[in-house]
């Protein structure tokens, strides 16, 4: 690495932008967490916080976002009523993924990249406002997710209104195909693609920060430290079980490599203790 790349890599910053909070039975996180027995055939479910988080890391060759947190008038129709009920959602006006991104001197227009980890609700809300961008997303995840949208059924955690606005805005998409496991997208930003799992076609992040170190943006592809284990525990929505397990001993060994911290989708101990954007970056 030449000295003027080194000062580039140095100037890499890390923010953690908070965008609300969902609530959902904890079953959805980590499969079957209170199973019924011969004794006790009424288990009763934990209610839990669920953070929702997009991350932007600010390069010296442009702005990269990943996710984009849920839509604003999720709860009012956007989303349909059995998402709203599975996992009710809130924010204050300042987590709303524009209104936090303004705070940080930007716009939806100055993001170059963004990184879709995949594309349920709760990442990928906001992502009709970022025309400009070119945006990543695994290419299973893609496909299935507009094929789930023609077949009119069961969405799932995929929002029917949230497909409408891709279309209608016309992004700018760049899939990539199972066969890249990694891009480097810009120097010390590289795609990880993981493939299915939790989802049809998963994505996370390596980020190299020059004084923070190696992180590993997994998304959901872990939602909690529980899940990561050891033992690996599954996630109550699963796609597909052994992509899961084989991703989590991917990013397991990857992170052991790198000596990288591995944030996590939804978890609620890690995410308070998480630097917000409000507060500061990782640099
Ligand atoms: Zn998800």
């Amino acid at each position: 690495m030449s000295a003027q790349e080194e000062t580039e890599l140095n100037k890499l910053k890390m923010y953690v932008i908070a965008n609300g909070m969902l609530e959902c039975d904890l079953a959805n996180m980590i499969a079957m967490p209170k199973l019924a027995n011969s004794e006790n055939h009424h288990t009763v479910s934990d209610w839990v916080k669920s953070p929702v988080y997009s991350v932007l890391l600010e390069h010296p060759e442009g702005l990269v976002l990943f996710d984009t947190g849920c839509h604003p008038d999720a709860m009012k129709g956007r989303w349909d009523r059995g998402n709203m009920l599975r996992t009710p959602y809130t924010f204050d006006e300042s987590e709303l993924l524009p209104n936090a991104l303004k705070r940080l001197g930007y716009t939806p227009d100055d993001i170059r990249y963004v990184v879709m980890s995949h594309l349920h609700e709760d990442h990928a809300g906001c992502l009709e406002m970022f025309t400009k961008s070119q945006i990543f997303v695994n290419d299973d995840e893609l496909k299935q997710t507009l094929r789930l949208y023609v077949l009119n059924g069961n969405m799932g955690g995929y929002i029917r209104n949230d497909i409408k606005a891709w279309f209608d805005t016309q992004l700018n998409w760049a899939p990539i195909d199972a066969e890249t496991k990694e891009i480097e997208l810009l120097d010390g930003i590289t795609i990880l693609n993981f493939g299915p799992g939790h989802t049809f076609g998963m994505m996370g992040l390596l980020v190299t920060l020059p004084n923070t170190g190696n992180v590993i943006l997994a998304s959901d592809t872990i939602n909690t430290a529980k899940n990561f284990g050891p033992p690996i525990l599954f996630p109550g929505l699963a796609y597909d079980t052994i992509g899961y397990y084989k991703t989590v001993q991917r990013i397991a060994q990857l992170a052991k490599e790198k000596r990288a911290k591995v944030f996590f989708g939804h978890d609620i101990d890690q995410f308070t203790e998480l630097k917000k954007s409000t507060e500061g970056c990782y640099d």
